[in-house]
């Protein structure tokens, strides 16, 4: 299955300044080996201009001919990458655009019945939210919370965070993260916590995980759909002791059935196809949740195997895609992630030499038809969205997060 990635022939580790740029053979070992403060400028102006071409391909001037306003694959995901280039850059058009997008989202969504942060109403005003806050706008603050407060969750919804329950509450906590604690209170979210328990006992066989979830039909493990994902945001809203340790047993269950190398399955019905290394599916996106557990239940062996899941996505996540969702730009977080918690320089090297390889090469090697530029090529889950988002995440490394996953 070499087709799906990239051999990994960049060094292991490289010191900066480890080798004279003028020396270095060709341009992504320059990269590498450039001083941060240089290669972040360089990463920067890649991803302002970017920005400027996401904008073009998927808003145009108007927005008139927007049919997708999703944050994974719409025109909410550039109004995403637009408030991420504010927070780095300052330009308050970034701030206003993205504020313009929101809007027109807004009135072509009233209608809809898709909840969550990345694919329904939750992420639109959640975000207008936010960007109204920093924009200093009060009032457009207030009617975006009243929207999201207006939200339904209709019975028959799936959990994962796609589509489903913890997509919706990771859109609450985004909004308590940035506009205040308390905004959406836990008194409002514990119902929909508890209905997540609830189904995930009901569908744990003896065995097994405490916890177990399906999506149509299929039980998955990954960040997208699966265990991981509902997991991860699991692990930040308040729980019951019983309901913590089920998190817990969920995610030791996960490591101890992994493959060998440090990769996980698809699913509970594809366990031994050890193919996927992406965020949806595989070691990266558990990966994340995995260091999150670390943290959140201080235990070394929830590190030890985000580590172990970070050396498969090193030697098997440089991927003949460019995206966030399952792509090099969204493999890279999971270095970034274990950078954050542990300090390590190998971490943030790896990341680094990721995103070198995408900004040293993305663009010819889709050119050439080696690598795939994304079903939805400007998006910022599947296209270079996605990329530009990494970039803007590498000029502050240690506040980088996995949009629309991390806090
Ligand atoms: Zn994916």
């Amino acid at each position: 299955m070499a087709d799906r990635f990239f051999p990994n022939v960049m060094p292991d580790f490289v010191e900066e300044t480890a080798l004279h740029q003028d020396d270095a053979a060709d341009s992504l070992l320059k990269l590498l080996s450039m001083p941060y403060p240089s290669l972040s400028q360089s990463f920067k102006r890649a991803a302002l201009d970017l920005k400027e071409i996401v904008v073009l391909e998927t808003w145009g001037l108007t927005g008139q001919h927007v049919q997708d306003f999703t944050l994974y694959s719409g025109a909410l995901g550039t109004a995403f990458l637009l408030f991420k280039a504010y927070q780095v850059a300052q330009n308050k058009n970034d701030l206003n655009l993205c504020l313009e997008i929101v809007e027109a989202f807004d009135s072509s969504s009233l209608a809809s019945k898709d909840v969550t942060f990345l694919c329904g109403r939750a992420g639109g005003c959640a975000l207008g939210a936010v960007a109204a806050k920093y924009a200093g706008e009060q009032e457009l603050l207030n009617y975006y919370l009243a929207q999201f407060t207006e939200i339904k969750l209709p019975k028959n919804l799936s959990d994962e965070l796609l589509y489903g329950r913890v997509g919706y509450l990771w859109a609450c906590l985004f909004l308590n993260k940035n506009v205040g604690q308390g905004t959406i209170p836990s008194t409002n979210t514990r119902a929909v916590v508890e209905e997540i328990i609830e189904n995930g006992r009901k569908l744990a066989k003896k065995g097994g995980p405490p916890l177990m979830f399906e999506w149509y039909g299929e039980k998955y493990w990954g960040a997208a759909h699966g265990l991981a994902g509902i997991m991860h945001v699991l692990m930040d809203m308040e729980l019951k002791p019983d309901e913590a340790e089920d998190v817990k047993g969920t995610l030791k269950y996960m490591i101890e059935n992994r493959f060998p190398g440090g990769n996980y399955p698809v699913s509970e019905e594809d366990r031994k196809r050890d193919v996927l290394v992406h965020w949806c599916h595989g070691a990266p996106g558990i990966g994340l949740t995995l260091a999150k557990a670390a943290k959140v239940f201080d235990d070394r062996e929830f590190l030890k195997a985000a580590v172990d899941a970070a050396e498969e996505v090193w030697n098997r996540g440089l991927l003949k895609r460019v995206g966030i969702c399952h792509g090099i730009s969204g493999n890279a977080y999971l270095f970034l992630t274990l950078y954050r918690i542990t300090g390590n320089l190998v971490f943030l090297y790896r990341a680094k030499a990721f995103a070198s390889f995408l900004l040293d090469r993305a663009h010819k090697l889709i050119s050439k038809g080696e690598m795939h530029g994304g079903d939805n090529a400007y998006s910022l889950f599947e296209g270079i969205g996605g990329m530009a988002y990494l970039f803007l995440d590498m000029c502050e490394p240690s506040k980088a997060r996995f949009p629309a996953y991390e806090l």
